[in-house]
């Protein structure tokens, strides 16, 4: 594919690229048995600066575009998904808070982030509040000194390594959401079940509860009742973002299809040379090229600073769509080999579903893109 890139996206491109390669494909199939947070790997993508890309110097990051981001994003979920999931939670959702609104104790917190000291995970969603976070039950009882947080969040990625969380409450002094930092040392933080998953196996998720934990006054990120607010600054980031997972996971399915398709030999001859197992690997190619164009449009969008929240729910919403009949259709080309554990299209297969969730599910989206249409 040739986007029009310059010099250091290419070179950003390259040098992820090559440390997948080396590092993450060998040991992609492992962490996905183990069930367990990839420390060694997400360490090494700490100090390829990967956490600080989207954050500015003065901070600690390194201030790239949002095309380089979604390079790197690319690459990482090319190679792992899991790895992907954890190192993009925390270069995005589990600190862009802390920056954006955090004081100078909790900046502390976000700058060990970016060079991977210290983990982060963002407590949203609850049993009965997913889709409609409006909904959320967690509440903020507001003190002179501080607050006293009481719930149940779920789904919270990272959260058995995390050292914070970003957590959304309400209070009962405004309406409206309020956001705010928890480090997971203090008393009442209760790291609960881990949920046993379809894929994204070695992404670790969580249940936790928060049991009258006391926290000071400046852990309020932003103000009172604001939550949504800044929720919407980076919704289209992370919708963004979760596209280029989905492209990501969907060229790794549609690169192995199209080798195997050249190797294997069926009726004397490779399978490539069927017309139908052809058109198959056409359609998945026209999917994966649109994707990837259409996401790099939106990131585009994002470094002009142009509107672009349809755009990057039309990237999302037709990324993780097409990711998973492209990593359908090469388990397929694959056969029985694509439904064998010891290969790794199974693997793409049941990764690739979480990208239709995180980040707003396609139904959502649908909705969401209407309004934006003015329905
Ligand atoms: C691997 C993984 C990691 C995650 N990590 C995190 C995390 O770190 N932090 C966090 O807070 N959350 C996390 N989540 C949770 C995720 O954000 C939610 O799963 C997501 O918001 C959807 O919520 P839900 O699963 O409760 O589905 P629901 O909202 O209950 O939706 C169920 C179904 O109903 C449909 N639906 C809902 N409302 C409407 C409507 N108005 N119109 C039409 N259809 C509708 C949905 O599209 C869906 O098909 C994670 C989820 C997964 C799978």
């Amino acid at each position: 594919m040739n986007f029009d890139l310059n010099d250091i996206q290419k070179a950003t491109r390259d040098t992820f690229k090559e440390f997948v390669d080396k590092r993450v494909v060998p040991k992609a199939q492992e962490i996905d048995e183990k069930k367990e947070f990839p420390a060694e790997l997400f360490q090494e993508v700490a100090d390829l600066g990967f956490f600080g890309m989207r954050y500015p110097e003065d901070v600690g990051g390194t201030n790239m575009d949002a095309v380089s981001y979604i390079l790197a994003v690319i690459e990482l979920s090319r190679g792992s998904l899991s790895l992907a999931m954890a190192t993009t939670m925390q270069s995005l959702m589990a600190t862009y808070f802390l920056y954006r609104l955090g004081d100078e104790e909790v900046l502390e917190h976000f700058k060990k982030a970016l060079k991977g000291e210290e983990i982060g995970g963002i407590c949203m969603t609850e049993p009965n509040a997913g889709s409609d976070l409006m909904n959320l039950q967690t509440k903020a009882k507001v003190f002179e000194t501080g607050f006293e947080l009481s719930g149940q969040k779920t789904w919270v990625t990272s959260a058995p390594v995390a050292d914070f969380f970003t957590v959304l409450a309400k209070t009962d002094t405004t309406d409206g959401l309020s956001i705010f930092f928890v480090p997971t040392n203090l008393e009442g933080v209760i790291i609960g079940k881990n949920i046993d998953k379809l894929g994204v196996r070695g992404s670790v998720t969580c249940e936790v509860t928060f049991d009258s934990v006391r926290i000071p006054r400046n852990y309020l990120l932003g103000e009172l009742g604001d939550g949504t607010k800044y929720l919407k600054e980076v919704l289209a980031e992370i919708r963004i973002m979760t596209a280029g997972l989905a492209v990501g996971v969907a060229t790794a399915a549609f690169e192995d299809a199209l080798k195997y398709s050249k190797e294997r030999e069926q009726f004397g001859r490779s399978i490539s040379k069927f017309q139908a197992v052809k058109m198959r690997l056409a359609d998945m190619a026209v999917q994966l090229e649109t994707a990837r164009h259409y996401v790099f449009y939106a990131a585009t969008l994002s470094d002009k600073n142009l509107p672009r929240m349809k755009e990057a729910m039309i990237a999302k919403l037709y990324a993780s769509e097409a990711a998973n009949a492209i990593c359908d259709s090469a388990s397929r080309v694959l056969a029985s080999y694509g439904y064998a554990t010891e290969y790794a299209q199974q693997r793409y297969l049941r990764d690739a579903r979480f990208t239709l969730i995180g980040g707003g599910t396609s139904e959502i989206l649908k909705i969401n893109i209407g309004k934006e249409l003015g329905l």
